[in-house]
């Protein structure tokens, strides 16, 4: 269970159930009041050495911006939903935008407000809509907190959409009694043990997320695996080959019907290099500068014959494992 170090929050999430209830939870935990959680004098001013420390607090304000961002991949829309930010510390986090703004979690408490736009876009809308609510966090490990992804499930009653979103985590076991009548596509992020154990630091096991999925599909969930970030280290062929034979014999016969593949590599920035040699001076180097090249603004991704290999490996042994199975998409 998550013991904030100090809460830092808004004094307009007194006005929200959520506020009060999330006031209540940590009344014991010494609290600061800030004007906006998007600028935190004392956060940015910290060193990137303290990026997992700035990790174990917890930032609570009210979301004002609501703009939806079209998408073309799993969903129609992006949506920023009721958090951002994460405590895990994935070494490649895309969260990690901007120095130390962006990483650590924060909650939105006008939960109502968000889910009610959604599904006003979604009823106007002549097809049926895909809304991404978990680009931003991870609603999972969100959810141990706020219970805000229960309360999404027993309130998204729209006749038209679906709510999509990706998990690093296990706990999903308040989800399984809810009934989410079709319209949840739980995305579970999987990588092979060994990249989990050295880049994906405070995420759930792999035996934990495969457990999750049959658990999700047993419920009946729409539920979809997403390989990624994979990071090509040196013996990655094998650990992926791995990993897909690993899913193969413990995903349920319920899991391996209809579950779909998303493939993605990781792309890497010089903010991740500068943070990451400070905050984990220990860990690897997921900077390869023989097999990555620049992409623009101080990012980078991985060069072009790797993802060749990398889309042909995936396309062979997905094919060879889970014959019956979509890949929606390689990049
Ligand atoms: S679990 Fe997801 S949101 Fe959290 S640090 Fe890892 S990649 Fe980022």
């Amino acid at each position: 269970m998550f013991k904030p170090k100090a809460i830092y929050y808004e004094k307009d999430i007194e006005n929200y159930q959520l506020g009060k209830e999330l006031l209540e939870k940590y009344k014991e935990i010494p609290k600061i009041e800030i004007q906006s959680h998007n600028a935190i004098e004392e956060m940015r001013k910290k060193e990137n050495k303290e990026f997992l420390n700035m990790k174990s607090n917890l930032i609570i304000g009210v979301r004002k911006t609501h703009k939806f961002v079209e998408n073309h991949k799993i969903s129609d829309f992006l949506v920023p939903y009721t958090s951002s930010g994460c405590i895990a510390a994935c070494m490649y986090c895309y969260l990690v935008c901007n120095y130390n703004k962006c990483a650590y979690l924060r909650l939105f408490v006008n939960r109502e407000e968000m889910l009610e736009k959604i599904i006003k876009v979604a009823n106007k809308s002549e097809k049926n809509l895909t809304f991404e609510i978990g680009s931003n966090s991870d609603l999972i490990l969100e959810n141990t907190i706020t219970n805000n992804l229960v309360w999404t499930i027993e309130n998204f009653n729209s006749e038209k959409g679906k709510l999509t979103f990706p998990t690093k985590f296990d706990m999903v076991d308040d989800l399984l009694p809810l009934n989410h009548q079709g319209k949840m596509i739980v995305r579970m992020s999987v990588n092979p043990e060994e990249i989990i154990n050295k880049v994906e630091f405070g995420t759930s096991r792999l035996k934990g997320r495969i457990e999750a999925i049959n658990k999700l599909k047993e419920a009946g969930y729409q539920v979809g695996i997403l390989i990624a970030p994979v990071i090509f280290v040196e013996n990655w062929k094998e650990l992926y080959l791995e990993l897909i034979q690993r899913l193969e014999q413990e995903l349920s016969e319920k899991a391996k019907k209809d579950i779909f593949f998303e493939v993605i590599f990781m792309t890497y920035s010089y903010v991740h290099t500068k943070i990451n040699e400070e905050a984990f001076p220990n860990a690897i180097n997921l900077y390869n500068k023989e097999i990555m090249t620049g992409r623009g603004r101080g990012k980078y991704w991985y060069k072009e014959e790797i993802r060749k290999e990398g889309e042909k490996f995936f396309r062979e042994q997905l094919k060879k494992y889970f014959p019956n199975n979509e890949i929606i998409y390689i990049v």
